[in-house]
Order: structure tokens, then sequence, then C-alpha cells
């Protein structure tokens, strides 16, 4: 059993003023495994307070020791690269093939970060004006359960790499993942106050942090309706937002695409993460004229998708964070049928392979309209619903046909011809025949899918403001 007991604040990890105890769970086998004393929104000023207190003296150092602040960190968390992976595949379930890439992300971001600062001007000339782009103070920082760690260390490393200072709420269910994370970071010896990690609940910190008047920035990542309400509290004080929201990503095949390859590929983007992932390619757009070709091919793949112990590193698909969430997930595959989809893999109920836990049947709908529940709204688990498009103009209209525009696929056999309709979609990522990352590339989402942008230049904007200076 996990016992979690303390957080940090102020350079030292502390006992929360919050007397609240939460059960984690092993999803894989759906019991308890340990509990983490959660911060309350004492706690979550204490620690605004201590950022802001380390503030003015951190937002005056220099480029080179922002750069080497960055370097350590990158060093102190890569050297806990396994037991972030342990700690991603025993809190939610992550499959290890897909916690292998998020646990070396933690620390890679942090050298990305590294990199972006040391090319970045602070001054720029505009005009006979001197533009100095400064950093906008204390940022409070929220994070999602599906890859903690790596929104954590993301974060931070672009409000260190500006000058700003941190307050951090991770989710209340990635307590191990923040305990790892946290103790990395210590170890690299930043100056008191730089960052403070406070878990506890996102209407009981997240809300203190969001409302704080001396919080200057919020960075959040999670779903839409807590985005929206972050975004309405942010209002007040005119805080500066990022919001990484959810999504509802189309994966458009058009009809020159080799489907033993791009509907495979499809069904992989679907069910990242076990599903659970803000990009997951869940709307698979097939031409209407291969539509029977289309639905074999899935079937057969679908079929090939290994679900059950996140730990065999065959697995594709493993449990569900919660048993909320299985519910949820659940119910989502019933509605479907409701509203006339036909299930063409998978449906509701466990697995026939295991028992307990929550895991899901790797599902595939077909004859999905785009106006059915299950292709407007984020499901956060492993369904794909397959919709049919008569022309490359129906396909775009059916892709952009959602309030969401965070990613997109194109497969096509002519790139050319996929990179015309990639620049048609409102997306704020488009993948053309690949599933890679890019951190260099800024990423975030168009539409209900979030404002601003994070990596790169554009992630390190964004957590500073410019101030122009003219002189006679
Ligand atoms: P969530 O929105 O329920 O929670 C995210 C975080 O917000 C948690 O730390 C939670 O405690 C906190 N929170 C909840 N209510 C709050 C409030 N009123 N004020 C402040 N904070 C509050 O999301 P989740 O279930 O943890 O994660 C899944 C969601 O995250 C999905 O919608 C997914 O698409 C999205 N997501 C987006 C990205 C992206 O980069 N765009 C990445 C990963 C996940």
């Amino acid at each position: 059993m996990y016992a979690i007991n303390q957080i940090y604040i102020d350079g030292a990890f502390v006992t929360p003023h919050g007397q609240e105890l939460y059960d984690l769970h092993n999803p894989a086998t759906g019991e308890v495994n340990g509990q983490v004393r959660l911060a309350d929104a004492e706690d979550a000023r204490r620690a605004v307070a201590a950022a802001k207190r380390a503030f003015p003296a951190f937002s005056r150092t220099s480029k080179a020791e922002r750069v080497a602040l960055l370097r350590r960190l990158h060093d102190a968390v890569k050297a806990r690269e396994n037991d972030i992976l342990e700690a991603l595949v025993e809190e939610y379930g992550a499959p290890v093939s897909r916690a292998a890439w998020m646990a070396g992300h933690a620390s890679s971001v942090l050298a990305d970060a590294a990199d972006v600062l040391e090319h970045y001007a602070f001054e720029q000339q505009a005009g006979r004006a001197l533009v100095r782009m400064e950093p906008l103070g204390v940022a409070g920082m929220i994070t999602p359960w599906n890859n903690d760690a790596g929104f954590i260390c993301g974060k931070l490393a672009a409000a260190i790499a500006a000058g700003c200072t941190a307050v951090i709420k991770p989710s209340e269910m990635s307590a191990r993942q923040t305990q790892v994370v946290t103790e990395a970071l210590h170890e690299a010896g930043l100056p008191p106050g730089v960052f403070n990690i406070v878990t506890g609940r996102g209407e009981v910190v997240g809300e203190a942090i969001t409302t704080h008047p001396d919080v200057a920035k919020v960075s959040f990542t999670g779903s839409t309706a807590v985005g929206r309400a972050i975004l309405r509290n942010a209002s007040e004080t005119f805080k500066r937002v990022t919001l990484e929201l959810g999504g509802k990503s189309p994966v458009v095949i058009l009809d020159d695409a080799n489907l033993r390859e791009a509907i495979p590929m499809a069904l992989q983007a679907a069910y990242m993460n076990s599903g659970q992932a803000c990009i997951a390619g869940t709307r698979i757009l097939i031409p209407a004229s291969r539509k029977a070709e289309a639905e074999a091919i899935a079937r057969d793949a679908a079929a090939q998708i290994k679900v059950g112990d996140p730990r065999d590193t065959e697995t594709a698909v493993g449990p569900m964070v919660s048993a909320k969430q299985w519910e949820r997930v659940q119910h989502y595959i019933r509605i479907g049928q409701e509203e006339g989809a036909r299930l063409l893999a998978g449906g509701e109920g466990l697995p026939g392979s295991v028992q307990r836990g929550w895991f899901v049947r790797p599902t595939v709908f077909t004859d999905v309209r785009n106006d059915m529940t299950i292709a407007r709204e984020e499901i956060f688990g492993p369904v794909a619903s397959l919709i049919t498009y008569d022309d490359e103009a129906d396909a775009i209209a059916i892709a952009n046909d959602t309030p969401y525009g965070l990613q997109a696929y194109v497969m096509s056999a002519d790139v050319p011809r996929a990179e015309r309709v990639a620049s048609q979609i409102t997306a704020g990522r488009v993948l053309i025949n690949t599933l890679s990352h890019e951190p260099k590339a800024p990423f975030g989402g168009f539409k209900q899918s979030g404002i601003g942008r994070e990596n790169g230049r554009f992630g390190l904007e964004a957590f500073l403001e410019p101030k122009s200076i003219l002189m006679p």
C-alpha cells in the first residue's frame, strides 16, 4: 500500500493543512493500493505566497542561469525514468509500450525547453521601440492524470524558461507519478518557492489557484468542461490562460490510400493510451465506395488488438483509469447501438480474456453518422467510429463538423494531395501518414479544444508579456 502524505511548498516536503484521505487504485485489478492526503485551499494559498516571494529574484535570473537549471532538472528527472514508468503503469494502467515513451517524454521536455531558451531573443527592436519580453509572474498549472508526469514537467519547463514561478496542482488520481516527479525536481536544487506542488481536488485546490489574485497565468490541461470554468474564473482578474482541452479527432482516409496500412494505423490512433488520449483519432472517415473493404479490414485489425495486462509488451489497450470512466465508456457503447450504429468489433462488458479490472473491449462501430452522440462527444476509451464520405469535399466538411479542433490525421498514397486536404482542416496539428510527435512544434487546439499553444517558442511566449520601451 502506498501512503503519500506530503506536498511540496517553498522548497520542502510538508504535511498538508488539508486532512482528506483519497484512495488510490490499481485499475488493472480494481483494488485499492494506496492513499494520498490531499491539500486544501489553505495549502494552495501558502503555495501561491511562496511562489510570489520567489518571483522577484527568479525573474531577474539570466538566460544562462535558467538554461543551466533546466539541464539540471532534465538530468534529475531522467535519472528517475524507470520509477516514472512504473508509476504510469501501476497508477492508470498505461500499457508499458506507451508508458515507456511517456516516461522518457517527462525529461525530454525539460531539455527541449533549454534548447528553445538558448536561442530565444528576449529583446527585439520594433521601429524606434525596444521590445522586451517579460515573465508574467506566478503561474498556476493544473494537469490531468493521463500523463501527469509529462504535463508537470512540460508546463514547469516553459515557466522556468520564461522566469516565472509556479504552483502546480496535479490530478488527485496521479499521486504516485507526482511523488516521483516531485522528488526528482527537488533533487535539482532550485531556489525555494520557484515551484510548488499541491495535489488536491480540482474544485478545492484548482479553484483556489484559478481565483487567486496573485496568480497571473493559468496553464491547464484537461476536459473542455473544466477548461470553460477555469476561463470564467480567470476572467475576474484577467489572468492569461493556456487551455489544452478535449478532442474528437478525425482520421481522413482518402480514396487512394492503401487500406491495409491506413485502417490499422487509424485504429492505433483511436486506441492510443487505451483510448484515453486527447488526440485519439476516433472518427475514422472512409470513402463510401470502399466501405465493405474498409469494414472487413477494420474487423480483422480490431481482432488483432491485444487488451489486458498493461505490463505485457504486446498489450495495446490497458484498463480505464477508474470505475467511473469504465461506466462512462459502457454508456457510450450502449448509446451508439441505440442511435443505430452497428458494432463491427467489441461491445459492452469485459473482454473475454480478463475477469477483473476496468478493461473495455476494443470497439469499432460502423454506419455511424457524424451527428450521432458517439461521433460528437469525447468518449475517452477504445471506441472508434467508421463514418463514410462521398468525395474529398464531403470528407473535409465532416472532419470539420465538430466543436473540437485539436488534431487530425490524413492518410493517402499522394502526399501533396494529403497536404492540400490537411490545409483545409481546422485543427492545431495534422499528421499525414504518421502518428509521430514533434516536440519543437506548437501544440494546442482550435475551437473548443483550447486556447494558446505549448512547446517550442510559442510555449515559451505563453509565459511572457511584451513591454515596449521608447526613448527620445
Ligand atoms: P478533468 O478536466 O476532469 O481534470 C483535469 C484537472 O483539472 C485535474 O487536475 C482536476 O482535479 C482539475 N479540476 C477539476 N475541476 C476543476 C475546477 N473546477 N477548477 C480547477 N481545476 C479543476 O480531466 P481529466 O479527466 O483529468 O483528463 C481527461 C481530459 O483531459 C480529457 O478531456 C482530455 O481530452 C483532456 N486532455 C487534453 C490534453 C491536451 O493537451 N489538449 C491532454 C491530455 C488530456
